[in-house]
């Protein structure tokens, strides 16, 4: 969408509508939109599920034959189609040749995870010798944390943010324990100003400042999983560095939803799941992040045999990869490589910088039209009140948007989802929606609108 560079969401809806001679609002603007999508074709890359095949469905609202509207992608990316494929692929090695496929074939299981990193570490903005591909999420930030988190009596805590993602929240907790530390004592939670619901930049750090001698790590998300907020890596890396912290990252929202430059930015350690953003299926094998600089002084606590050096593998005293690959223990599952492998050839197909590029223009339009038809002021009794958690600022948020109603979300969340919608409800009242750039299309967001309104309607009778 070339013409529309430089121009703000919103102004491309104006551009758009006006030479199509209708309103910004119309569907036609949205067909419009996915005609000139440059990446329209990467959804043919995914399976869609049809709304009939939907638990929730009801066929006497909606027409089960066409595609849902899939707005979950931060919860539970799409299945890319060459998944099975490659399932397939390795499950037929295995019962052909056994033992054998360790070594042979299109993925050697002995080394197939490397065969990938380095497309992960594109996604990440890190070099390929920086990432692991290894565990599950919290393992890894386990993993990482028995290394980079070496408390003193004067340097002992961990600062993050309130209402982080609770496996983050237990396992920064029993670090603290692990290392006979008391969490009330070295957990310094970070809570958003009264009355807000995101973190300003310019508060964290400042609290890095203020208390960044007694920080022993500072321990974000990259994506902040139940507002979407997108924290300025750069400058909380830099602002912890200039106190003596090392600084890691959970990039479990980010990673194949926003630009990373894990590397650039400086970035200690980051730790990310697959199975969001990445497509590679629930209980996706997870990323781990070191930066190079570490590559010879920051030890894995715990030794396993797939840390060592492949050609002495087997022997008791083989050499220790330095950097990430030292931290993998045990030999990597080849049936969770290869969805994974599958979602990385199609982030391969573009780039970090397009997928975004259609990001914001998405989540732009999204914004455009929750903002047309519904009110942020809960004293307008003429439109229904959401709020957007979300920043409205682009540069502060990826893909998805948190929506606040002023009423009960359940009854709502319930019609949407007869009307063949899928997205992600928190209770008492946000909808998590998520327009993923690799396969939303704005045609997605429209009807997404469209079956809300119906589902306000029905849900107030
Ligand atoms: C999804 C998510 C997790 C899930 O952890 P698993 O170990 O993959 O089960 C943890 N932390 C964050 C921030 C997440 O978004």
């Amino acid at each position: 969408m070339e013409e529309f560079v430089g121009l703000t969401p919103r102004e491309t809806l104006k551009r758009v509508s006006a030479s199509l001679g209708c309103s910004p609002t119309s569907a036609e603007v949205a067909s419009y939109l996915d005609k000139h999508d440059k990446l329209r074709h990467l959804r043919e890359k995914f399976l869609v599920p049809r709304i009939a095949d939907l638990p929730p469905s009801d066929l006497s609202l909606v027409d089960g034959t066409k595609d849902c509207i899939y707005l979950v992608g931060n919860s539970l990316g799409l299945q890319p189609k060459m998944a099975r494929k490659y399932l397939d692929e390795e499950l037929e090695k295995w019962a052909k040749m056994g033992v054998h496929g360790h070594e042979k074939g299109l993925r050697p299981w002995a080394w197939a995870e490397n065969t990938i990193e380095n497309l992960m570490a594109n996604i990440v903005g890190a070099k390929t010798e920086e990432v692991a591909l290894m565990n599950g999420l919290t393992v890894n930030l386990h993993l990482l944390l028995l290394s980079f988190y070496k408390p003193t009596a004067t340097r002992h805590k961990i600062l993050l943010e309130d209402k982080a993602f609770p496996s983050d929240h237990y396992a920064i907790e029993s670090q603290i324990r692990l290392r006979g530390f008391d969490p009330q004592q070295s957990m310094l939670v970070q809570s958003p100003r009264p009355g807000e619901e995101t973190l300003r930049t310019e508060d964290i750090l400042e609290v890095i400042e203020k208390e960044g001698d007694s920080i022993a790590v500072v321990m974000f998300s990259g994506v902040q999983y139940y507002t979407g907020q997108l924290f300025n890596m750069a400058a909380i890396t830099e602002a912890g560095h200039r106190k003596g912290c090392y600084v890691g990252f959970d990039c479990a929202h980010a990673a194949g939803n926003v630009e990373l430059r894990l590397h650039d930015w400086g970035v200690d350690f980051a730790c990310w799941c697959s199975y969001k953003y990445l497509n590679s299926g629930a209980g996706g094998i997870a990323g781990a992040f070191v930066h190079e600089k570490h590559k010879d002084t920051i030890k894995p606590a715990l030794l396993g045999w797939w840390g060592h050096d492949l050609n002495t593998r087997f022997q008791a005293k083989s050499e220790l990869l330095s950097g990430v690959s030292g931290f993998r223990l045990s030999n990597q599952p080849i049936l969770l490589i290869c969805p994974l492998q599958a979602s990385l050839e199609v982030f391969h197909m573009t780039s970090m910088q397009a997928i975004r590029r259609k990001s914001l223009l998405l989540t732009g339009y999204l914004e455009y039209l929750i903002q047309h038809y519904y009110s942020e002021d809960p004293n307008q009794p003429h439109k229904p009140h959401v709020r957007i958690i979300t920043p409205l600022d682009p540069e502060q948020r990826g893909c998805q948007l948190s929506l606040c109603f002023s009423v009960p979300i359940r009854k709502i969340f319930e019609e949407i989802q007869k009307r063949g919608v899928t997205c992600d409800m928190r209770e008492p009242s946000v909808l998590r929606i998520t327009p993923v750039p690799l396969y939303n299309s704005f045609s997605d967001v429209h009807r997404f609108i469209e079956t809300l309104g119906l589902a306000l309607a029905a849900a107030s009778h």
